[in-house]
């Protein structure tokens, strides 16, 4: 059978900014017949997300983290729909999803490594399942929970930056509907910061291309910083972190304005800014939401369940097609996405 897939075509280097050429569209075909315990599916959506900037480099720097081979099909978070089953659990009609999906039209794959997925849990929007009610919502979840000491009635300020991303955006409503009394949020334009603000119910939102970052926050967090949703690092980490308060906590999530740089993970702080964090005992430790997944059934129930009350607003960047893969990524990691980055396979 005749399919379409994306390979790595090059690689950006560790210090090069990645460009949708980095990416080949290609034919090539599956087997004509299904083994016992596989499922032949055609592919829906797939997810693009910043971690896979990591999976271009020949090393990923992270013993979790495989790089993509050079001509060689890309993978990563996907949803599509079972066609023909040989597995004893899965039918014809199933919707299935695995972070391991082939960046391909349709694909034979080993029906033990498929999650079932129920389209009614979020009003029969699919493509949930890979942002607001996939990896994406348990990682704002699981990472206020696990490491932002968030508690109801204790009057806390949470600042989220890369706030209008498929993460921040669903930290900052998390960081409220856990008891933040006060949630600011830091973003690349003004569509964003308006869109935080009026649809997602952040108190304030700071476009950081615009001004100082620094005086913003002042003004807007009078009583200082209590919990730090971090998706950046960098000069606006070091903005936030200088404003935080005593015993405060840094929710490490990720650090993408470093990503095109050859630096350690995390990276580590300018010393004035870790002087700062030492004497002011601010919690800054590594969180990974694969060492959580203990709790990934619960978690996607809860995040299921606001969506379904209308209490977690979510939004979409969609990209239409498998040829444009390489765009969206280049697109979602310059800011060119608002909540998550999808690509839409089947049309
Ligand atoms: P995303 O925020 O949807 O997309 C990335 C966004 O980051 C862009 O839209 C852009 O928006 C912003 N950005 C890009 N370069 C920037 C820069 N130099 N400075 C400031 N902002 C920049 O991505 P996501 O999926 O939500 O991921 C957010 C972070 O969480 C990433 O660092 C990712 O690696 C991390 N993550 C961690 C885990 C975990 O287990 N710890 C799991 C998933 C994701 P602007 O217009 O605002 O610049």
């Amino acid at each position: 059978m005749i399919i379409q897939r994306v390979v790595l075509n090059s690689r950006p280097g560790k210090n090069g900014v990645p460009v949708a050429e980095n990416f080949r569209l290609e034919q090539s075909t599956i087997a004509a017949t299904v083994q016992a315990g596989q499922v032949r599916v055609k592919t829906l959506y797939l997810s693009v997300d910043p971690y896979m900037r990591c999976r271009m480099n020949e090393d990923t720097g992270s013993d979790y983290l495989q790089p993509w081979q050079l001509s060689e099909v890309a993978d990563g978070g996907g949803i599509g729909v079972v066609e023909e089953s040989k597995h004893q659990n899965l039918a014809k009609g199933d919707f299935v999803t695995s972070f391991t999906w082939p960046w391909q039209t349709a694909a034979i794959l080993d029906g033990d490594s498929l999650q079932k997925l129920v389209p009614q849990l979020v009003n029969g929007r699919l493509s949930y399942f890979l942002g607001a009610a996939g990896i994406t919502g348990l990682t704002a979840l699981l990472g206020i929970r696990e490491k932002g000491h968030v508690a109801a009635g204790a009057n806390q300020t949470m600042v989220v930056s890369g706030a209008a991303g498929a993460c921040g955006s669903l930290a900052g409503q998390i960081g409220r509907l856990e008891g933040c009394s006060r949630v600011v949020g830091i973003a690349g334009t003004d569509e964003k910061c308006s869109i935080l603000v009026q649809e997602m119910g952040f108190d304030a939102a700071i476009n950081y291309k615009k001004g100082d970052v620094a005086k913003q926050l002042r003004e807007l967090c009078p009583g200082g910083v209590d919990v730090y949703f971090d998706n950046v690092g960098g000069d606006i980490s070091d903005a936030v972190i200088s404003q935080m308060n005593q015993n405060s906590h840094i929710i490490l999530c990720g650090q993408i304005s470093q990503y095109n740089k050859d630096v350690p993970y995390p990276p580590p702080l300018p010393a004035d800014i870790e002087k700062i964090q030492k004497e002011r005992n601010i919690t800054r430790e590594r969180f990974l939401v694969l060492n959580y997944m203990d709790k990934q059934e619960a978690s996607v129930l809860q995040l299921c369940q606001w969506i379904q009350e209308g209490k977690l607003k979510v939004r979409e960047t969609v990209v239409e097609g498998l040829a444009n893969m390489g765009a969206a990524f280049q697109s979602m990691m310059s800011g060119g996405n608002i909540g998550k980055q999808i690509v839409s396979v089947s049309k």
